[in-house]
């Protein structure tokens, strides 16, 4: 018989897969695009190997005890992975997330048996309503708390450095040229881009994909759409020294290639997986037969089946004419 013991078991080993549609326009000598498809994890995203690597830590550490309570601020992602190493281990988990996060994915927690407290994104990371402040007070007052912290916590971009890592170089067998993802709290680009620099000895090149606005690319944090990504401080979760680049997208490209990854390559998935895939395919177009480039795409699409894949949302914002999705191809071209 073929199981695991458990869903945590269940982590990582996502696949590869080319990318050949939206890639058609970079003609017969185009580089190998290739997909690693996070969603694949049993929480839907990346995330849920920094869960389960930062747990183990504190389990070992003695910072988490049996009964504890796990808070952080999470958009989402993190906290379906941490709810799910907590439903399976016996801790209670209270998240904290900002307003602009879709209301499916706040749900999501809610069904794994989670808490979750809504704060103003509009406000300054100092301010006591901040959800980075919020999350602070609520894991010094709330008895037998750990913080997980997934801003500073080595435990996340280790994670990327033990797996993610090692798998694309092992998938690739060891071909990767380009490795393109977005940064968020900076741990994947930082452990994947540190293993595969190391492993290649310092031949792959290492791009991040941020969007416009977002500290990474050089601006100062003004609000962008895409949830997820890019920040308006500089996390010690993010290794500087590792992306050679940072490739600055818009919320409306973003968006257009989020949707055509869904109807052209059938991969139904996040914002920042089509911003993701747009700074990609920028760097793919300096590039040759010879090399083989690897996007990372961090979630799912079922979350944002309101927003990025509901025609009213994106006229609102001016993305797409209230008509309907017909003009999203023109966006990009
Ligand atoms: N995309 C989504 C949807 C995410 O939730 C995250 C995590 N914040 C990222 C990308 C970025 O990953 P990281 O925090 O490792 O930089």
């Amino acid at each position: 018989m073929q199981y695991a013991e458990s869903v945590v078991d269940l982590v990582g080993n996502t696949p590869l897969v080319r990318l050949s549609s939206v890639t058609r326009h970079l003609g017969p000598d185009a580089p190998l695009v290739l997909a690693k498809v996070e969603y694949l994890n049993p929480g839907g995203s990346v995330k849920d190997r920094i869960a389960v690597r930062m747990v183990d830590a504190a389990e070992a550490g003695g910072e988490l005890q049996p009964g504890g309570t796990i808070v952080e601020p999470t958009s989402g992602n993190t906290g379906i992975g941490l709810a799910l190493v907590a439903q399976q281990r016996g801790y209670r988990c209270i998240f904290v997330c900002p307003d602009k996060v879709g209301q499916e994915k706040i749900n999501v927690l809610k069904a794994y048996g989670a808490e979750v407290v809504v704060c103003p994104t509009a406000v300054d990371p100092a301010d006591p309503r901040s959800y980075y402040s919020v999350s602070d007070r609520l894991a010094r007052e709330t008895p037998g708390a750990w913080k997980p912290d997934q801003y500073s916590n080595p435990n996340n971009p280790r994670s990327h450095y033990e797996t993610t890592g090692p798998e694309i170089w092992a998938q690739t067998e060891g071909r990767i040229t380009h490795f393109v993802t977005g940064a968020g709290t900076g741990g994947t680009i930082s452990g994947v881009g540190r293993y595969l620099k190391e492993a290649s000895g310092g031949r792959v090149q290492v791009i991040g994909a941020d969007p416009e606005g977002s500290v990474y690319s050089g601006g100062t944090g003004r609000p962008y759409l895409v949830e997820g990504v890019g920040e308006d401080f500089w996390p010690s979760t993010y290794d500087q020294e590792v992306a050679d680049e940072i490739v600055a997208v818009s919320d409306g490209d973003s968006f257009a290639m989020t949707r055509r990854l869904a109807r052209e390559e059938g991969l139904l998935v996040g914002g920042s997986c089509g911003m993701a895939v747009v700074a990609a395919l920028r760097v793919a177009e300096r590039l040759t037969e010879d090399d083989v480039l690897v996007v990372l795409l961090p979630d799912g699409g079922r979350g944002y089946l309101g927003k990025i894949f509901n025609d009213a949302w994106m006229a609102d914002y001016g993305f797409v004419e209230a008509t309907g999705g017909e003009t999203v191809g023109e966006l990009l071209h």
